[in-house]
């Protein structure tokens, strides 16, 4: 069932004073509230000048109106935006003003939620708003623009449009069981698949790089138990986040904090020790650090400079799985001086003292900036979830090209559609009957 959306508003602009603030409303009443606070006769799109008053009329501030009929707005509903001084006193009055008069505030997102349930953005485009606005660099808001202008909405569409064409060839195929694949054009639709599987590969791996671009480096902070993993986190962070004690495997769920080196956001991830044995709660702890391993970019080993060996043979081969590695020696202030047969990638660091912390820098630095690899024309934002519906496409697609080999066309069909659906979660474009509506309406095979 559906009903008429009520009216919401929030502030737009950022908290905090400025010399200008924006207020914004959304629905149906949009116009009547503003007009009811002091906005007159009002023409679309165009600035108005007004007094906008409490409900004695005495004048709360003064500012600018506009005025964005539905559909041609943001959220596809009536949009008004007042502009007044940036306090948040006065922005403050105005949202209460516009709520004594039937408005209610906004949720988080619910601007964009609208937008996308109006059709005005997908899914994909909708994250990109907020990807634009939480950019840490250049790259990443350039990124972020273009899956807003739906550039990587346009390629999942594409592929997902190849997938339809293939499945609508062997739902077909299916009406005729008498006659092979083959005679119906099934080296056709089997190059066809091959071609939609390069294509998923490659988005997969341009998402990948968006996905990087955004969340930015991704670092668990391994080894054995008080080898100093969190009082690193902390020099690093520069924070008192992690619980730091002398008693051995005290880190006992993980903890995570998200630091910047020049404008290149770093997520560390500190884990309990690995370490045979322990409670309950303990090997908790270690499960769940194992799982971090596999879905992060690097590995910071920490051991104790005293006794690497020891460290390095409790991490064992726990970070084998892990693309990068960066190996650790705290606690160097305990040494008398490095040994001179260290190996030369090895960072020698003090997590008490700071000894070696801007060495420590320098390294992540070049690994933070290294991870999405070098820029290219037309990169997008992208995130997790994305990667993993195309993976999950991917997935469904080989299958199909099996199932095609073996001519069990129902159970290609059945992959190809799943395919389809993965992809479809991407931009929440393409729902199950929309899909089944164009299969119909492009087939008449009079049944
Ligand atoms: P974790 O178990 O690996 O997280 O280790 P913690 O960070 O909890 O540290 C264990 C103990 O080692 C604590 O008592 C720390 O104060 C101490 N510690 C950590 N880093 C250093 C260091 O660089 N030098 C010295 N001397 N002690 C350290
Ligand atoms: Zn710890």
């Amino acid at each position: 069932m559906t009903h008429a959306p009520d009216t919401i508003v929030a502030i737009a602009t950022a908290p905090g004073a400025g010399g200008v603030g924006m207020l914004r409303l959304s629905g149906p009443q949009a116009r009547p509230i503003a007009e009811a606070i002091g906005v007159r006769a009002m023409q679309p799109r165009h600035a108005h000048y007004a007094r906008l008053r409490d409900a004695g009329g005495e004048v709360i501030d003064d500012g600018i109106a506009l005025w964005f009929p539905a559909p041609n707005s943001f959220t596809g509903e009536e949009v008004v935006e007042l502009q007044g001084h940036g306090s948040p006193v006065v922005l403050q009055q105005l949202v209460a003003r516009c709520i004594a008069l039937g408005a209610r505030q906004a949720r988080p997102g619910e601007f964009s939620e609208r937008a996308f349930l109006n059709g005005k953005l997908d899914l994909a485009q909708a994250e990109a708003i907020a990807d634009l606005i939480a950019a840490s660099d250049t790259r990443a808001a350039r990124a972020a623009r273009r899956s807003l202008d739906g550039v990587f909405s346009r390629r999942v569409d594409e592929v997902a449009e190849q997938l339809v064409l293939l499945r609508i060839h062997v739902e077909a195929a299916i009406d005729f069981a008498d006659e092979p694949l083959d005679t119906l054009g099934g080296a056709q639709v089997r190059s066809g698949l091959v071609t939609a599987l390069q294509a998923l590969i490659r988005l997969r791996e341009d998402a990948e790089r968006g996905r990087k671009l955004r969340d930015g480096l991704h670092a668990v902070l391994v080894g054995p138990p008080n080898a100093g993993k969190s009082s690193l986190l902390n020099a690093l962070a520069g924070s008192e986040r992690a619980i730091v004690t002398d008693i051995a495997g005290t880190t006992r769920d993980t903890l995570r904090e998200t630091i910047r080196i020049d404008g290149l956001e770093l997520t560390l991830v500190d884990t309990a020790g690995l370490r045979e044995g322990g409670d309950a709660i303990e090997r908790e702890g270690m499960r769940r650090a194992r799982e971090e391993m596999q879905r992060t970019d690097l590995a910071i080993v920490v051991v104790d400079a005293r006794e690497p060996q020891a460290g390095r043979d409790a991490v064992g081969d726990s970070i084998a799985e892990v693309p990068q590695q960066l190996w650790i020696h705290n606690k160097s202030d305990l040494l008398d001086a490095i040994p001179s047969d260290a190996p030369a990638d090895v960072v020698h660091v003090s997590a008490a003292t700071g000894l070696g912390l801007d060495q420590l820098h320098a390294r992540l630095r070049a690994l933070a900036s290294g991870s999405a690899g070098d820029s290219v024309d037309g990169e997008f934002s992208a995130r997790a979830r994305h990667v993993e519906a195309i993976s999950q496409a991917i997935g469904h697609a080989e299958r199909a090209e099996s199932e095609l080999v073996h001519e069990h066309l129902e159970l290609a069909a059945e992959e190809l559609r799943l395919a389809h659906e993965a992809l479809g979660e991407i931009t929440g474009r393409m729902s199950a009957d929309d899909l089944l509506g164009r299969i119909f309406s492009s087939f008449c095979i009079g049944k």
